[in-house]
């Protein structure tokens, strides 16, 4: 079988770059593709295509109704095209195939939702502080959006940027991860097909080094308006400071290290196989994972059995086969480097559930350390693999102080049957998202996701995701 080749896409078309860059399958070590290795010339091409996309239209002033049919294509198109780009995450970033599936229909359902938003938005007016004038606030397209993305979920980690940012009007350079760079350029195809005018939405790939390089270039180019990033805390206050050179609008996505607390009266056998859900989703490789268990002292060694069973119930292997669960981590650093937070664990803490680090190929099995330290490396740095650190309790001040005692703020889990506890918690912990008992979801899409703190800032989703990608205009007018 021929291996694909991807190149960049800009003004509407592929473009060759000079050099190009490969990618391995994570499970098996086979070429999946090979991509354009763009470079500032090409991040300079891709900006003044969006730029002349947005100056001159029609994109930014075409009728919404016109807006809202495109995103409403793109996503009949993504959802038509499923496996197609389920397989390409799947072979490019190990992600097994079930949650690929399943991040292809939540990237269709985020088209949707913009696609509605695009016909229900609207300004206001004011017109009672001065019966001789009248006032209007105005929504206006913010520009040029320039999208930095993590591979972790290289399908949506995009669309949440890209259909607001569409929505609104504004046109598009997304970069995406040298290590999951295909499902953006099948977007791109997709998005030509549902009706994209030339120039809306490019892409630039390009390997690891020079990632940074056009990162940079178009966080720092005076042409772009609005960078979305999703990536590192370092990355992203790279970006920040790039981004300072035109005072451009800056959201940032970044990690986490977010606390699931387990009080007493939890349901302990859901708690237990939704814990293990929160840090082994995607082998751990989630800004949201719950990687920090804060775990009621009374409730410890019940919760620790049942965690061990749920944990066993995991199955890794092939990312293709449906019966798996968790797929190989992304990369050898990725994996020397959590098998480094293993030995860190073994040093600091008590392992009760897995640590081999003799697995073959890049597979972690879920790992647990016991009274873990708050204060330790284990439980301050994001792994970014599966990789738990329980802390355990005794009082609800106490779990509370233990959970903000972050650099990160991007998201937490609070289990209990009383509804004052669950609600205190939850307001008390600084935190992006809180779940009740529950984790990553009680089934409610669209609500807003991002960080306090180190975790990022901005908003994703929802009705904010869309004012992200908008100005405010006023205009006052005196009547006559
Ligand atoms: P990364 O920071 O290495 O890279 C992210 C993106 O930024 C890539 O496209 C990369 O090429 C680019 N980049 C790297 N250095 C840059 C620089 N100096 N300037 C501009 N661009 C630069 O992150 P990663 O390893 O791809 O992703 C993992 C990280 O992403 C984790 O920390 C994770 O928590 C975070 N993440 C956060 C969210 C969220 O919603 N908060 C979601 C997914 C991932």
């Amino acid at each position: 079988m021929t291996t694909p080749q991807f190149d960049l896409w800009i003004d509407g078309a592929t473009r060759a770059s000079e050099a190009r860059f490969e990618r391995h399958s994570p499970f098996d070590g086979t070429l999946v593709g090979t991509y354009a290795d763009g470079d500032a010339g090409d991040a300079e091409r891709a900006v003044a295509g969006a730029r002349r996309a947005f100056d001159t239209g029609p994109w930014p002033t075409s009728p919404a109704r016109r807006r809202h049919d495109v995103l409403v294509a793109a996503s009949r198109l993504l959802t038509a095209n499923t496996d197609a780009l389920a397989e390409r995450m799947v072979l490019e970033s190990g992600k097994p195939v079930t949650l690929a599936r399943g991040e292809v229909a939540a990237a269709a359902r985020c088209f949707d939702y913009y696609a509605g938003l695009v016909l229900s938005a609207e300004g206001s007016a004011i017109s009672e502080r001065n019966p001789g004038a009248l006032g209007l606030i105005l929504r206006e397209p913010i520009g040029v959006a320039a999208l930095i993305t993590a591979w972790n979920f290289p399908l949506l980690g995009v669309v949440c940027k890209l259909a607001p940012a569409l929505a609104a009007g504004c046109t598009v350079v997304a970069k995406p991860s040298h290590m999951c760079p295909g499902p953006t350029l099948l977007l791109a195809q997709l998005l030509a097909e549902a009706g994209m005018p030339v120039g809306v939405f490019q892409v630039v790939t390009s390997q690891q080094e020079r990632g940074a390089v056009v990162g940079q270039h178009l966080a720092a180019s005076r042409a772009v308006d609005k960078i979305a990033f999703t990536g590192s805390t370092a990355s992203g206050q790279a970006v920040m400071r790039a981004a300072a050179s035109n005072t451009k609008r800056v959201a940032l996505e970044l990690g986490g290290k977010s606390a699931n607390i387990v009080f007493p009266d939890a349901a302990i056998d859901i708690a237990a196989r939704t814990a293990i859900g929160a840090f082994t989703f995607n082998s751990g490789q989630q800004c949201s994972a719950g990687s920090r268990l804060l775990l009621h002292r009374d409730v410890h060694d019940e919760f620790l059995d049942a965690l061990a069973v749920h944990a066993a119930a995991q199955v890794l292997g092939d990312p293709l086969d449906p019966a798996t669960t968790m797929g190989p981590l992304i990369s050898r650093e990725q994996h020397e480097r959590v098998l480094s937070y293993i030995d860190v664990g073994r040093a600091e803490a008590k392992l009760v559930i897995g640590g081999d680090t003799s697995r073959g190929g890049l597979f972690v099995e879920p790992t647990v350390f016991d009274e873990v330290d708050n204060s330790s490396r284990l439980a301050q740095e994001e792994v970014f693999g599966p990789v738990l650190s329980v802390i355990p309790f005794e009082t609800e001040q106490e779990a509370i102080a233990l959970a903000n005692d972050s650099a990160y703020g991007l998201a937490g889990g609070v289990w209990t049957r009383s509804l004052d506890t669950a609600l205190r918690v939850a307001k008390g912990v600084r935190t992006g998202k809180m779940f009740v008992n529950s984790y990553n979801t009680a089934g409610i899409d669209d609500m807003p996701h991002g960080g306090y703190k180190d975790s990022g800032t901005g908003r994703e989703f929802g009705h904010v995701g869309l004012e992200e990608f908008q100005e405010l205009k006023t205009v006052q007018i005196l009547l006559g």
